[in-house]
């Protein structure tokens, strides 16, 4: 569904599952196809709060899940928001599933910060603008990048958290994606380095475009669901006020 990813990420003896699939029979392949890969399950990650970002749990029953502290105040703000968004999901495409979505504990992570992984660190940066809360993981060893919400080659900017915030977003991003071999956007990935800084040129000059009111859309993603997202994004803005 909207060709979302997740990243398994290991160092010696423990593997994260960064954010999730979403369809019930992809969750179920996750836990056998980390087996057989020799990746040994340890923990959860999300990149931010939306909820098909946040399914891990369903694949592995038990885990933690770590967040970024601003998504962990964010789920803490909206008791069972995640609940319910997957019920209409589920209802709407006549989906079951093996069992109802519990978060558990959600560890908040301090961000920017590090996150143990094995013997190594992973780096957590903060990511707000698509939403209020977010972080992007750094994979120093495998200089890979897994941006959430950001750099997706299939879907445009949605800043609903903030314009500010999202512009600031991808001025962090962008010494990362030079440095980075891959990028794994939630939506549409993993790119190479070259794809990736062309998107964020093109998301940038996007919203900033769409702050002056005179936003176009970018080549390759002018399909109708992508004019249905820039329609709401200025329906977001002519709502926040702006000119
Ligand atoms: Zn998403």
């Amino acid at each position: 569904m909207w060709r979302t990813t997740a990243t398994v990420v290991r160092c010696g003896s423990e593997a994260f599952l960064i954010d999730s699939p979403v369809f019930p029979d992809e969750l179920e392949t996750l836990p056998p196809l980390l087996e057989q890969a020799g990746f040994p399950f340890t923990g959860l990650l999300a990149t931010h709060g939306d909820w098909d970002h946040m399914l891990g749990r369903l694949a592995f029953p038990g885990a933690a899940l770590g967040v970024a502290e601003t998504t962990a105040a964010r789920l803490r703000a909206h008791p069972g928001a995640v609940q319910r968004a997957l019920r209409d999901f589920d209802e709407r495409h006549y989906l079951s599933r093996p069992a109802p979505l519990t978060l558990g504990s959600v560890e908040a992570l301090p961000v920017p910060g590090y996150c143990g992984l094995g013997e190594r660190e992973l780096e957590l940066h903060p990511a707000d603008g698509h939403t209020v809360d977010g972080m992007v993981i750094w994979i120093p060893w495998a200089k890979v990048l897994v941006c959430g919400d950001y750099l997706s080659p299939v879907e445009i900017p949605t800043p609903e958290g903030s314009l500010d915030g999202y512009v600031a977003t991808l001025g962090r991003l962008e010494p990362l994606v030079k440095e980075a071999a891959f990028v794994v956007p939630g939506h549409g990935g993993p790119i190479d380095a070259t794809s990736a800084r062309a998107l964020l040129r093109e998301d940038r000059a996007y919203v900033e475009a769409l702050r002056a009111g005179a936003a176009s859309l970018p080549p390759g993603r002018r399909d109708a669901e992508q004019r249905r997202l820039h329609a709401a994004n200025l329906a977001r803005l002519r709502a926040s006020g702006a000119p």
